[in-house]
């Protein structure tokens, strides 16, 4: 990499090891452009590509558990899809992404990703007719959030956090319905940013911030 460098005069801004190379992100696209044309790399034997965007996702509202993601998909295709999307595209970009329930709940909702033209006819008609069902469904935009101290970008499993924080003021010790301090966002402190607003607020700006680079990242093919 550093015999690459000099000659491609690119602004590098990070570069980081990924599973199966490194990733590189540049100041401009047009820099990124002078990455992916280096024959330099070519000659090294690196093969340069783009990150790869994620379809969109939807949500689909209360299936039961006991249906199998195949009939799930199987149904999704014949009665919703097929008029307007061949089975092929079908079968390489939908997959089920997750299926959650509350305890004791026989239904639960599922978030699968497609791409962008089913999303958009799913989401217009605002329903999609599985078996007997016609169950709701939305657009499906999530941001990855540790739900033991609220911030982005790892899990609960990832977290250098000893115990769960307080959802209001992001201190240990006591949860939210124990607090008595005002509320302090801790991704807005961490910032240097008004922070006297939840955690979890859908307008904490922060949060807004971290939702749009979600949207970025997908794909609209
Ligand atoms: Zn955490
Ligand atoms: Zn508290
Ligand atoms: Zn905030």
């Amino acid at each position: 990499m550093k015999d690459v460098s000099p000659s491609l005069n690119v602004r590098v801004k990070a570069v980081r090891k990924t599973k199966n190379g490194i990733a590189i992100e540049t100041a401009s696209e047009y820099e990124m452009k002078k990455v992916l044309e280096c024959k330099k790399m070519d000659e090294l034997g690196l093969k340069v590509e783009l990150p790869k965007k994620i379809g969109p996702k939807v949500i689909v509202y209360d299936v039961p558990n006991e249906m199998a993601n195949e009939t799930l998909l199987d149904e999704l295709y014949s009665k919703n899809v097929k008029e307007y999307e061949c089975e092929r595209v079908f079968k390489e970009r939908v997959r089920v992404v997750s299926r959650a329930s509350k305890k004791g709940a026989n239904v639960g909702n599922v978030i699968i990703e497609v791409n962008k033209r089913m999303k958009e006819r799913m989401c217009d008609e605002g329903r999609v007719y599985i078996n007997w069902y016609a169950f709701k469904v939305r657009e499906f935009v999530s941001v990855l959030r540790c739900y033991k101290c609220y911030m982005f970008g790892h899990m609960m499993r990832e977290c250098g956090v000893k115990e769960r924080l307080c959802q209001q003021c992001g201190e240990p010790g006591h949860m939210r319905n124990a607090c008595k301090n005002a509320c302090v966002c801790r991704n807005c402190k961490m910032k240097g940013m008004n922070c006297d607003h939840s955690v979890m607020s859908v307008e904490c700006p922060e949060y807004k911030r971290m939702l749009e680079r979600e949207q970025m990242r997908i794909s609209d093919e």
